[in-house]
């Protein structure tokens, strides 16, 4: 019996897939999924991976909040696998009226961004959106909201795992609401969006893995609030997915205590799947490093490769070619690639696929090296 996170490079975007294994049956729940464009064709990891894995069903798919970034591609797996649950952010009003205003106000915005677009980006994202709000609306039965500060997600024949929802609190439902009711937002750049994302904490055999998709930090704080009062100071996470790609205002010291405890177990670790350039930020690099945490970094970001320039001839000689190489690539350039995290015997136990370590932390553990 074994839990399998893999975490795909998939850009500035999240796309985490959970595998049970049970004997040779696997299950998966996929959340969130984040595709990137290469030479004009879409590219979607965890669709490519799955369909090398032969698998033909999806006990779950989970889309934290609706960022493109989060669902970009999904048309993909609504179309190629069957899917036993959908989770959402709580944004269906129970009120038929008010939820088909909201369906009508996202029809109209994705019409006026492919008529104002011939990007075939813009063309694909709204077409996995279209597809995703259609499949909602004609699949009620498979549709679960998730609503924190702590509600168990079940997941029908999954059995190695406790799923909980701790973020968004219920009452952005009516905020929420209103907001797409009324046409209030922009398709991709309504920040409002962070704020009802959901948080998932993980639980298998004691090891606590919390995938904080994009959710924000004054959502954390009315957490603290209600859990301080409630006598609760930490949740004792192993492995965090840091919330919206490791930004420097979501990410304090404080929400870090808050999720790890004070002395956070070995092999505490940190995950982020950001763009490199804007995320993360080098004030979460910092934290990171004062913190303790093992990064995992899908992407290389310019805070740490601009630190590790400096300290060029302190690298190991392996390393080199691959942060001279980061220059002449600024932007995103392949750290980690996908990360994996498989929890067996009560353990967390972390690979990634490019075998690169992150360059933060070898820049952290420099007294380790033993010189070119
Ligand atoms: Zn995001
Ligand atoms: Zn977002």
């Amino acid at each position: 019996m074994s839990l399998t996170l893999r975490l795909f490079e998939v850009g500035h975007g999240d796309s985490i897939l959970l595998e049970e294994k049970l004997g040779d049956q696997s299950r998966f729940v996929l959340i969130d999924c984040n595709s990137r464009m290469r030479d004009g064709a879409l590219h979607c990891p965890p669709f490519e991976y799955l369909k090398l894995r032969g698998v033909s069903k999806i006990d779950a798919l989970v889309i934290t909040h609706l960022h493109a970034d989060h669902y970009f591609g999904v048309h993909l797996i609504l179309d190629s696998f069957s899917v036993g649950k959908i989770v959402v952010p709580p944004f269906i009003s129970q009120n038929d009226r008010i939820f088909r205003e909201v369906v009508e106000q996202y029809k109209r915005k994705l019409r006026d961004a492919v008529a104002r677009s011939s990007s075939s980006t813009i063309g694909a994202r709204a077409l996995s959106l279209a597809r995703l709000l259609a499949f909602i609306c004609e699949n009620e039965d498979l549709v679960q909201e998730g609503k924190g500060p702590e509600s168990i997600l079940r997941f029908a024949g999954i059995s190695t795992f406790e799923a909980r929802v701790l973020l968004p609190h219920k009452r952005i439902k009516g905020l929420l609401n209103e907001q797409l009711r009324t046409g209030k937002f922009d398709l991709d750049s309504y920040p409002g969006w962070n704020d009802a994302s959901l948080a998932i904490l993980l639980e298998v055999e004691g090891v606590r893995i919390l995938l904080g998709g994009d959710s924000t930090l004054p959502q954390w704080n009315e957490h603290m609030r209600q859990m301080k009062r409630d006598g609760k100071s930490s949740w004792d996470v192993v492995v965090l997915k840091a919330p919206h790609h490791g930004s420097d205002h979501n990410n304090t010291a404080a929400l870090i205590n808050y999720l790890y405890g004070v002395n956070p177990e070995e092999p505490a670790a940190i995950l982020v799947s950001a763009n490199g350039r804007s995320h993360p930020g080098s004030k979460f690099y910092q934290l990171v490093k004062e913190s303790g945490l093992t990064p995992y970094c899908t992407n290389l970001s310019t805070s740490c490769a601009d630190q590790a320039l400096e300290d060029l001839d302190n690298f190991p000689a392996e390393m080199r070619q691959f942060l001279m190489h980061y220059p002449v690539n600024r932007g995103s350039a392949r750290c980690q690639g996908d990360v994996v995290v498989r929890v067996n015997n009560g353990r967390a136990e972390l690979f990634n696929t490019t075998g690169h370590p992150c360059v933060y932390d070898d820049m952290a553990s420099r007294a380790a090296w033993s010189g070119p």
